[in-house]
């Protein structure tokens, strides 16, 4: 069998059995947003890793070095985001192909270093190795959590009410004008194709989110709704209903899919890269969340909720009902 017939998460199912858990303190091992390791009654340690690569992730001329090292930190620190949890150690490790050159990498880590200034992020090391074709990109966030405040996946229940911290579809709408370039308006081109190559991560969203009890289950919108949501229905043991009309829908996407003549549905649900919070919140608490949220300076958006029955479905602007077929991002598949 090839990956690509198997595709990452069935990838994943079948190699979790081989990540061994040898130590009583690991609360979460792979299948999270981040692994989560019980170090006090107070205290969980996160760690999470992405691998970003050339050609397979992006093109190193779609931005600048800096802009580059930015988001690959920022993809990990949304994971940390996930979790309700703080940011604390970074470990960068590359491997450069001969074409890039020192300046080219001194950028690429003031991109990294600035936006761990922002959070507050050490970046304590790594590896740097040669490459014989495209550049490779790893890093590693570590980070803490408060046991009481710490967001899993799987704890979603029925009759939750199902809500993001920004928009969905920018990035995917971006992506698709950096594969394939179009006369389009200015206004219209830069924040989207911004929304993709320099994600912000929501880590003041996670925290409102983890502080207010009233949220159950979170995941970080990398792959895209469909699929994001579906790793939470999955794990939860429930199913979803979602509504088009509630669907935050940019500016600029809308005008963005007027001009290519196209329903901006399929880059919301399946687009990713978003990096927006999906969050699971107990349907009589929304109302203090949402108030938390904005007092905290952002925007909580309702977009459906969690239901017993398996599935997701999503209900059209027509008031028709289709069922949504998790198809988000899979390396291996496109
Ligand atoms: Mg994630």
């Amino acid at each position: 069998m090839k990956m690509k017939d198997l595709g990452e998460f069935g990838f994943i199912d079948r190699i979790a059995p081989l990540c061994k858990i040898n130590s009583g303190d690991v609360i979460r091992g792979i299948g999270d947003d981040c692994s989560v390791v019980s170090l006090s009654p107070d205290l969980y340690l996160l760690v999470t890793t992405d691998l970003l690569i050339e050609r397979v992730h992006f093109l190193v001329d779609w931005q600048s070095a800096h802009t580059l090292g930015g988001k690959a930190l920022a993809v990990n620190l949304s994971d940390i985001a996930a979790c309700g949890g703080i940011p604390r150690d970074a470990f960068v490790s590359i491997a450069v192909p001969d074409r890039l050159n020192v300046d080219w990498l001194e950028d690429f880590y003031r991109g990294m270093a600035d936006l761990a200034d922002k959070f507050k992020v050490n970046i304590l090391g790594g590896d740097t190795t040669r490459s014989l074709t495209d550049l490779v990109i790893n890093v590693v966030v570590t980070g803490f959590s408060n046991p009481k405040e710490t967001l899993f996946r799987n704890e979603a229940q029925p009759e939750d009410i199902i809500a993001v911290s920004g928009p969905l579809g920018n990035s995917a709408a971006g992506l698709e004008l950096l594969l394939n370039p179009r006369p389009i308006p200015d206004t219209i081109a830069s924040p989207l194709i911004y929304a993709h190559i320099s994600p912000r991560p929501h880590l003041t969203e996670g925290r409102t989110l983890a502080k207010s009890h009233a949220c159950n289950a979170a995941i970080d919108i990398s792959d895209g709704l469909s699929s994001d949501l579906g790793h939470v229905c999955k794990q939860s043991g429930v199913g979803a209903i979602i509504f088009e009309e509630k669907l935050p829908l940019s500016e600029p996407l809308i005008k963005l899919a007027r001009e290519l003549t196209v329903d901006p549905l399929d880059w919301v649900l399946n687009g990713g890269e978003d990096y927006v919070l999906l969050a699971s919140i107990r349907p009589d608490q929304l109302t203090d969340v949402m108030r938390a949220a904005a007092s905290d300076g952002w925007e909580l958006i309702e977009i459906g909720k969690f239901v017993s029955t398996p599935g997701i479905k999503l209900v059209r602007a027509s008031g028709e009902t289709t069922a949504i077929v998790p198809r988000g991002w899979d390396h291996f598949k496109y």
